[in-house]
């Protein structure tokens, strides 16, 4: 709708003011909405988010849900009935801006909603490459579920697919493609999947697996252009033969959705909204959590820009504490504290991560029988920051403790 067919915003002005104002539809936005109560909030509740289907599970989006082993019913995150017993009104609407002073948020459709506290839970969008062709509607995307139903059917009548990118996410797609029966190609960067992130041994386990699952991997590959044409996409990348594909997969990132925040006039650190511990922005009633927050970890003593499910559901359990009142306690249970983690599912592999996340200084390898090996990073006076595991769960769960109490790896 365009701003001058803007429906008056006096005939749908809410009648009562609002105690708790969500804006989001994610895993931090739900877990706060039953925080709120849980914690003893009493006042009106309620939910602003344009996706009709929230709140749903993602992560199974790209894993067994793509693959046509789960369906849309084991997505749902409330429980029957749940939303009834938190008396949680959801809005389905997009929140469009947001004046601190008043108080006030207007969304889209003209609705005005005053609030006494209101979270920022917008999370993130897929981001695109800024490149000839790179924002043409062809070019998939996943996130909502939304774009799980569009790649699950673009993905039954292709038979090839080039997934770009070699994060989680685009590694999950790729071998799920594959596992379809798709020949995939996927285009990395990088030298080889999330070198940067988790070192070379790391990167070379996972470029073995994808080749295993038959996935062609294609790395230091800069995606240069797309074409788009009746019978599919061309995909120019530097140094490489241009590869056609029925389908196309941008996995490439996530951009925080800040716009709200940029307008109320919240301190922003690279597009995050930056918070304390309880999620509380400098701005009073204002909070943010989930992967739009650049919230501060105590264990970790500084903040962290974080893109996990978990922390999603902490940060929100966290501030929904906050807002019903438990802000002023001295109490670090409600203070975001924890290390993130994170599994990652290639066909039948698994990896586990824990870390902070910003960064390593050491790495050592140490494999385990067969083919389970667990990788130890550190960071300065060799303080473990982050471990990485395949069939080492023990590790897995040590590791959270090593890195949220900064001591060394285990010898
Ligand atoms: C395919 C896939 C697989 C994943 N797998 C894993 C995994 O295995 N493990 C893991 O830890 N993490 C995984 N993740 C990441 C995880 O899903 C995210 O970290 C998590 O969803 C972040 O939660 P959030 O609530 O902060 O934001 P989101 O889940 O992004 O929710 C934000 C919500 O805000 C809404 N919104 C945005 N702007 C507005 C507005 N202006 N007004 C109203 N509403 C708005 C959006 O529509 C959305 O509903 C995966 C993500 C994807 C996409």
């Amino acid at each position: 709708m365009s701003e001058d067919s803007q429906p008056p915003t006096l005939a749908h002005e809410q009648p009562a003011a609002i105690a708790f104002l969500i804006i989001g539809g994610g895993p931090a936005a739900f877990s706060a909405a039953r925080s709120y109560r849980k914690h003893g909030g009493t006042g009106r509740l309620v939910m602003i988010t344009p996706d009709a289907d929230a709140p749903y599970e993602r992560p199974p989006l790209s894993k067994d849900f793509l693959r046509g082993e789960s369906d849309e019913g084991a997505l749902t995150m409330a429980e029957p009935g749940e939303t009834e017993r938190l008396a949680l009104e959801i809005t389905i609407d997009t929140a469009r801006s947001l004046d601190p002073g008043q108080q006030i948020v207007r969304t889209h459709d003209g609705q005005t909603f005053t609030y006494t506290q209101c979270l920022l839970a917008t999370g993130a969008d897929p981001a695109r490459l800024p490149v000839p062709g790179g924002h043409h509607e062809a070019l998939l995307t996943l996130r909502s579920l939304a774009d799980g139903r569009r790649l699950q059917q673009a993905a039954r009548t292709a038979s090839t697919a080039v997934v770009i990118g070699s994060g989680f996410i685009g590694c999950e797609a790729a071998v799920s493609l594959a596992r379809l029966g798709l020949h995939v190609t996927q285009l990395s960067a990088e030298p080889a999947p999330q070198l940067r992130r988790l070192g070379p041994d790391a990167a070379e386990r996972i470029a073995g697996w994808l080749r295993e699952e038959k996935v062609e991997l294609l790395t230091s590959a800069e995606v240069q252009s797309f074409e788009v044409d009746q019978d599919g996409v061309s995909v120019r990348a530097e140094g490489l033969d241009p590869v056609r594909a029925d389908l196309v997969l941008l996995a490439v990132g996530v951009t925080p959705n800040c716009a709200l925040a940029q307008d109320a006039g919240l301190p922003l650190h690279e597009g995050r909204i930056v918070t304390d511990a309880r999620m509380r922005t400098p701005v009073a009633g204002l909070l943010a959590a989930g992967d739009v927050a650049f919230a501060e970890n105590l264990s970790a003593g500084r903040h962290l820009q974080v893109e996990h499910w978990g922390e999603a559901l902490t940060m929100g359990q966290i501030a929904g504490a906050t807002a019903a009142g438990l802000q002023d306690q001295k109490d670090d249970d409600h203070s975001w504290s924890s290390a993130p983690g994170f599994w990652c599912e290639l066909g039948e592999r698994t990896l586990k991560y824990a870390a902070w996340g910003d960064g390593f200084e050491g790495a050592e390898l140490r494999t385990h029988d067969e083919s389970g090996f667990t990788i130890w990073y550190t960071g300065a006076h060799g303080a473990t920051v982050g471990v990485l595991t395949h069939q080492g769960d023990d590790d897995y769960e040590r590791g959270h403790t090593l890195v949220e109490s900064a001591q060394p790896p285990p010898r």
